[in-house]
């Protein structure tokens, strides 16, 4: 029978965070990813601004926080989370391909997030070699250069108002008018370096090994152009890996997991932590606050229960 104090879903910086302070709270803990350990920063070339560390490749800090997680014998299975059934004492968690649950006291959901894709030509080709989805860890690479942001909800918006200070010229395009909020839309539009394209649709990337432009078509005068730029930055949304959870009522309309400050969802002894959870910055900093907080609070809880 598998019976733990708490497991962990997910193994990026939240899920590796929380093993660690779970560990030391002496909680029998078990972590799981159908991926490997590090999460989305495995896909990130470098990381700049994780405090203390300087710069680092992002697959390196994942191994560095799986290292800490194994010097503190914290158990990894690589399985995917398919279903959990609310109970008490425990929790049962349903594994891709298992029948038997595995039984927790408290589950901790660091399940982090994918962002949405256009699925156009040559989007796999430069994705992450001129294509990001990160302005904040990938912008200091087009300074002085020209980019193109697509998208203009929030992030697109705030992230082209960060843009705009370090490149030459930034061009937006989004699909239909500008959705970010008054005050943003209003800041972006007084940027001299700022040209912003409404109602495109993104047909493609161009270049050869490098990215050199974006190909887009106007929906209302149907000309197609060719925007060029050393690099793209894409904010058309994100998706919470949150499908499997809908039943339980602690998603809000757009997926993500509503917390308290507590990172307590509203299911006694289930948590969330990371990007997967309603937040303003998700970063690998918040993350692995979120999980240390997300843990902390799980041993408490514990301990009122008496373990
Ligand atoms: C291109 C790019 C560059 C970035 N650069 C930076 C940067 O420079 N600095 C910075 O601070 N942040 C950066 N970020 C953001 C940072 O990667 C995230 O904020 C951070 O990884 C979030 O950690 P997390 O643990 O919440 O989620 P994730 O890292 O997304 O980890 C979630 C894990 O959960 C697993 N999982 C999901 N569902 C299940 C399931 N059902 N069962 C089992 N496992 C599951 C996934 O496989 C994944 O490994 C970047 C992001 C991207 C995309």
């Amino acid at each position: 029978m598998n019976q733990y104090d708490v497991l962990i879903v997910g193994a990026g910086p939240a899920g590796m965070s929380a093993a660690v302070y779970a560990a030391r709270a002496e909680l029998n803990t078990l972590m799981v990813d159908f991926g490997n350990p590090g999460g989305q920063i495995n896909e990130t070339n470098e990381i700049q601004n994780y405090i203390g560390v300087g710069s680092i490749s992002g697959s390196a800090l994942g191994y560095r926080m799986f290292q800490h997680t194994r010097q503190l014998k914290v158990p990894f299975q690589k399985k995917r989370v398919v279903k959990i059934e609310p109970g008490e004492p425990n929790h049962k968690v349903y594994m891709d391909g298992e029948n038997e649950p595995y039984l927790a006291r408290s589950v901790l959901l660091a399940i982090g997030t994918t962002p949405k894709l256009l699925h156009v030509e040559n989007e796999e080709k430069f994705s992450r070699r001129g294509i990001s989805w990160c302005a904040i860890c990938d912008g200091a690479q087009y300074a002085g250069k020209d980019v193109v942001v697509i998208g203009g909800g929030n992030s697109g918006v705030k992230e082209s108002l960060f843009l705009s200070n370090i490149v030459s010229h930034l061009t937006m395009l989004t699909n239909y008018d500008l959705t970010a909020d008054e005050v943003a839309i209003r800041q972006l539009r007084k940027k001299e370096n700022v040209t912003i394209h409404t109602y495109q649709q993104i047909k493609g990337f161009v270049g050869n090994d490098q990215l050199e432009g974006v190909r887009t078509l106007d929906v209302k005068t149907n000309q197609e152009i060719i925007v060029p730029c050393a690099g793209v930055f894409e904010y058309i949304g994100l998706d919470p890996h949150t499908d499997f959870l809908k039943e339980l009522g602690i998603l809000n309309h757009q997926g993500y997991i509503v917390v308290n400050p507590s990172m307590e969802t509203a299911i006694p002894g289930i948590y969330g932590a990371g990007d997967c959870n309603v937040k303003d910055l998700r970063q690998v900093v918040t993350a692995c606050s979120d999980g240390a907080i997300a843990a902390q609070n799980a041993a408490h809880y514990l301990r009122k229960k008496g373990i």
